[in-house]
């Protein structure tokens, strides 16, 4: 007898993933999954090569080594005004570990969770897993603006979490204070934990500031912040995440953490305790070649017809196909795009639990310069033929 016919597993590969492979198959430019080929930072590089050789490369404490923990604090009091005890730290392998430990931590079978979509893969696979039941709503383009009656029309009495993702991936907007504030307010009203996915937060662009439930008193006791240092030093491979909550929630947490990967290797831990200290210039000189790639590939994406949203954080901005001339249909045309044109997007639908077709497709600007050029003259040539 096959024991395998017992696995049950869906979705099978991430929509990331095999857009990935199809790029890379048919020799595409991909500009679907989210990773910068921007020259890797030769700061932590170097910081992750030392502690190799000289640190201990034996498991490190539970929660995290104590000097990532108080970088992870300084890097917040400094970037943020976020003042966090060393008890409300806990280091991860990634945001998606993060996200993974909270959700064991928090929920119980039967209890119902609010998502907001578009959302990433993530959530829903990890939240059904622990027993929970999801329930949907929709931010609203083009703004992708939250719908707070709707929000709130979703809360029942099984309602236990809230999960935001700010910056947002896709839509590379953010979340702004008076929006939190009232979904702080629900969250007290209604009893309420709220995971805050800002794994994005260091790369809000044009001087915005990020903002966090954190920065709310009310739900200081029952949110739980979500970083990740593969965002903010753009090394996506590292996994080197982290979340922030009050004492209890954090001790819950990494009661969690502690049985799914225990912790995550000391060496890079060490490379990312170097970088939070990085002076703020060198995360000014980050920022300024994101903003310049994002409008590198806006500008020139408008010159070619397509009509772009406004984006300010993440690395992706969202293409509005009906407004640029040409089907409302994410799929076909991201099919059309690698086939035809030779660059790779990721259709938004990937980012709804339906997978109906919507009229958004998301982009990567993390590219340089000539890989963006050549990307734009691409589907400059496609929309002249499409459109
Ligand atoms: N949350 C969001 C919204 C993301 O976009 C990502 C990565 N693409 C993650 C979590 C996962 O972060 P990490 O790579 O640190 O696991």
């Amino acid at each position: 007898m096959d024991v395998t016919r017992r696995i049950a597993i869906s979705p099978s590969t991430t929509i990331f993933e095999s857009t990935s492979r199809r790029a890379q198959a048919r020799g595409a430019i991909n500009l679907g999954q989210g990773f910068p080929d921007f020259p890797e930072p030769a700061e932590l590089l170097d910081a992750a090569a030392r502690a190799v050789r000289e640190r201990s490369n034996q498991y490190p404490p539970m929660r995290g080594l104590p000097t990532l923990r108080d970088a992870i604090a300084a890097y917040y009091r400094g970037t943020q005004q976020l003042t966090v005890a060393d008890e409300e730290i806990v280091v991860t392998s990634g945001g998606t570990e993060a996200l993974a430990a909270t959700f064991l931590a928090l929920l119980e079978p039967g209890d119902e969770v609010i998502l907001v979509q578009p959302l990433y893969d993530s959530y829903l696979p990890l939240v059904e897993r622990v027993g929970a039941t999801a329930r949907l709503i929709d931010l609203q383009p083009p703004g992708w603006t939250l719908p707070l009656e709707a929000l709130e029309a979703a809360i029942s009495p099984r309602t236990r979490l809230i999960v935001l993702n700010t910056p947002h991936n896709p839509s590379g907007t953010a979340i702004d204070m008076a929006t939190l504030e009232a979904v702080g307010a629900l969250c007290e009203r209604h009893d309420l934990f709220l995971l805050c996915d800002e794994v994005w937060e260091a790369t809000l662009l044009d001087g915005a500031p990020h903002v966090s439930p954190l920065h709310i008193s009310s739900l200081r006791e029952r949110a739980v912040k979500i970083g990740s240092a593969g965002k903010i030093f753009a090394l996506t491979g590292w996994k080197v995440g982290w979340v922030v909550a009050a004492p209890p929630i954090a001790a819950a947490i990494a009661a969690r953490h502690q049985f799914l990967t225990f912790t995550t290797a000391p060496s890079l831990q060490w490379a990312v305790a170097e970088g939070l200290a990085l002076p703020l210039v060198w995360y000014d000189a980050q920022r300024a070649r994101f903003e310049a790639a994002r409008d590198r590939l806006v500008a020139g994406l408008g010159e070619a017809g397509y009509r772009v949203l406004p984006a300010r954080g993440t690395w992706f901005v969202t293409v509005d196909l009906a407004g640029s001339g040409l089907p409302a249909d994410d799929l076909a045309v991201a099919d059309q795009l690698i086939d035809q044109a030779g660059v790779a997007a990721i259709p938004v639908s990937a980012f709804y639990v339906e997978r109906a077709e919507t009229n958004y497709l998301r982009f990567c600007f993390a590219k340089e310069s000539a890989v963006l050029d050549t990307a734009i003259e691409r589907l400059a040539v496609f929309r002249r033929a499409v459109a």
